[in-house]
């Protein structure tokens, strides 16, 4: 029986896991999954309830499942307290204690979201690319790290390094991604600058040797940035590593239209993953129903089709989403005053896609 572990978190977070439960029990019912789902603390509401971001009992129960999905931690109420003891650190520990060491983040706009995006409709319609992002490894973990020295003479430092068979393990991910979609992968770095690159795109290039159907091609990571918003539709699978890619993501994301479209899945090797939508817990908008749970809802789609292997399932999920957006229903950030479309909150949205699923 696959094991499933909800953390819903701080902010947003309950109100959109909520959502996006309630489908998962639906497809478990209809396709017969058999899954068991329990709750679990994560993030502030760990820390007020037992006094860690991530207890001891919610990492076992992460380790001990089949795969994991989360709504978002992090808000105001924390932001005071020292930076080992944030909610934030929570999720950088789960992730290193799942050995979650692929980030996997589709950005796909949807026909019926084209004039959502701040680019022009030509310029994203059809958009379809994903990032692969390394994400337990680089500047984000590196040892050493620090700030020392005597005040006004302090120096900040940290640490950007991977080893050869970190860029190995997560070029194939991106390889076999790469496979599996358009062929064409586009490894990002920043090797005219920094070594660790340098070493990055050799073990890249070795790679591809053995993904001859795969056309590898590389670019710096500046670059990359400006070619992901002049013209993004020509990437098909971007791979990189923590940092380049936590920036890169995000600016695809708003290639979307809306942060609260975007769904992701951190994978180890043993095909376990995490889920969560890419945005974070918008304590500007919590509990007032206005959150888009949309990305949730489809990170939901992506545990089913990576860790799951129920692909039925996942379909059913992505082709209900598009049914809603085709009837019109937007929440506030999707939302263009455009004829046609519906405002509605978060649970209203949860509503719909659960009777389109229901429709089938
Ligand atoms: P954010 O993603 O929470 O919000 C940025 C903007 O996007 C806000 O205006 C918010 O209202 C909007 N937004 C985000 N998700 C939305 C949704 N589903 N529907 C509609 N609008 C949405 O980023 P932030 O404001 O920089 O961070 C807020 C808190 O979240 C901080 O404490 C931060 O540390 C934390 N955070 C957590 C994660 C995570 O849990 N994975 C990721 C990023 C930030």
């Amino acid at each position: 029986m696959p094991n499933i572990v909800l953390l819903p978190g701080d902010g947003i977070g309950p109100e959109i896991v909520h959502e996006a439960a309630q489908v998962l029990e639906v497809v478990n019912d209809r396709f017969k999954l058999g899954l068991h789902i329990e709750s679990h603390l994560i993030g502030g509401a760990a820390i007020d309830a037992q006094g860690a971001p991530l207890p001891e009992s919610t990492l076992k129960a992460a380790q001990a499942s089949d795969a994991v999905l989360l709504g978002a931690v992090g808000g105001p109420k924390w932001d005071s307290l020292p930076m080992s003891d944030r909610p934030e650190k929570g999720l950088l520990k789960i992730r290193s204690g799942m050995n979650l060491f692929a980030n996997l983040r589709p950005a796909l706009l949807y026909p019926e979201l084209a004039s959502a995006s701040t680019l022009k409709p030509e310029v994203v319609s059809g958009l379809d690319l994903l990032i692969v992002r390394e994400l337990i490894g680089g500047i984000y973990f590196g040892e050493p790290r620090g700030i020392e020295g005597e005040p006004g003479q302090r120096v900040g430092f940290n640490t950007d390094r991977y080893s050869e068979p970190e860029i190995e393990r997560i070029g194939r991910i991106a390889f076999e991604a790469a496979q599996a979609r358009q062929g064409r992968l586009c490894s990002v770095d920043k090797a005219n600058v920094l070594e660790v690159t340098v070493l990055w795109r050799e073990v890249m290039e070795r790679l591809s040797l053995e993904y001859p159907d795969v056309a590898l091609s590389h670019m710096y990571v500046d670059n990359a940035a400006m070619q992901l918003v002049r013209a993004p539709k020509q990437f098909d699978v971007m791979v990189t590593g923590n940092l380049f890619g936590d920036i890169l993501s995000d600016a695809a994301a708003m290639l979307t239209g809306s942060i609260g479209m975007l769904p992701s899945a951190s994978m180890n090797s043993d095909q376990q993953g995490l889920y969560e939508p890419c945005h974070g817990s918008a304590p500007d908008i919590a509990g007032q129903d206005l959150a888009n749970p949309l990305a949730t809802i489809l990170s939901v789609a992506m545990m089913l089709t990576h860790s799951l292997k129920a692909q039925d399932a996942a379909q059913a999920i992505e082709l209900a989403v598009k049914a809603v957006l085709a009837d019109g229903y937007r929440t506030q950030d999707i939302a263009t005053g455009m004829s046609g479309e519906t405002v509605v909150g978060c649970r209203a949205m949860g509503t719909q896609v659960l009777n389109a699923l229901q429709k089938g």
